[in-house]
């Protein structure tokens, strides 16, 4: 779905055949009584406005829609043994200041290099913005995707199995070709040099490239 909305942001009319009756997948819903339920996904990175990782909000932009949302004030609770107690504020300084404030990691981990990947770990952009409760579930992502996509000239055909008719060889190509073409756009927004640096090994046994 997002992939569709990506295409159809750039004026390509796109054509997603969705073999279940409604779109969402493992981040879809179900109704009972009245009632909405998420099936899957329930806890919501992404929906921030800043950083480069809001990935839903700018799906959702891309096919002109928003979705209301509850913050939620924390983002991770660790409790550990020996009464360790870490809140991951959804604020960074907040949880800046608390880790600070105990120096918690430091205090319980000496090796110095899982000290420095906790760092990087926990300062990155993966989490920036915090966790977001859309109104409504889940499973209104991919309706207002869906939404999005069909006002913008787009089809989504339910019920719609797409079967596997490529030939092995076929697949393979195709395989190599994605990977590759990950590994370019890495290399040219954040890793210079990947490329060179990588050999792609195919295990075919276990369907794997890597
Ligand atoms: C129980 C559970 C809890 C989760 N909790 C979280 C969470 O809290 N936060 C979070 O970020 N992530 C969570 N996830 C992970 C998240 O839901 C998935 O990573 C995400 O939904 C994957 O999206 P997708 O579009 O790649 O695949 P999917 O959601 O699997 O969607 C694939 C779609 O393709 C359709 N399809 C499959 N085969 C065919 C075919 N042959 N022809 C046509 N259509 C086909 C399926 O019907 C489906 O709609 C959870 C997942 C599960 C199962």
């Amino acid at each position: 779905m997002v992939a569709a909305t990506q295409l159809a942001a750039k004026g390509a009319r796109v054509l997603v055949l969705e073999k279940y009756v409604i779109p969402g997948g493992s981040s879809g819903y179900y109704r009972r009584d009245g009632f909405t339920f998420d099936v899957g996904s329930s806890v919501m990175f992404g929906f921030s406005d800043k950083g480069n990782l809001n990935l839903i909000t700018q799906a959702l932009e891309a096919v002109g829609h928003k979705m209301e949302v509850i913050p939620d004030p924390s983002t991770v609770h660790f409790h550990l043994p020996g009464d360790l107690s870490v809140l991951v504020h959804r604020e960074y300084d907040d949880f800046v200041t608390e880790l600070n404030a105990g120096d918690i990691a430091r205090k319980f981990i000496k090796d110095q290099q899982l000290l420095s990947f906790i760092d990087a770990e926990v300062l990155c952009d993966r989490h920036f913005g915090g966790i977001n409760y859309p109104v409504g579930g889940v499973g209104g992502i991919a309706m207002s995707l869906a939404d999005g996509l069909v006002d913008k000239g787009s089809e989504i055909r339910y019920k719609a199995n797409v079967t596997n008719d490529l030939s092995r060889k076929d697949y393979e190509k195709k395989k190599e070709f994605v990977a590759t073409e990950i590994i370019k756009r890495l290399e040219k927004k954040l890793f210079p040099g990947l490329q060179d640096s990588i050999v792609l090994k195919e295990d075919w046994n276990k369907d794997l490239l890597y």
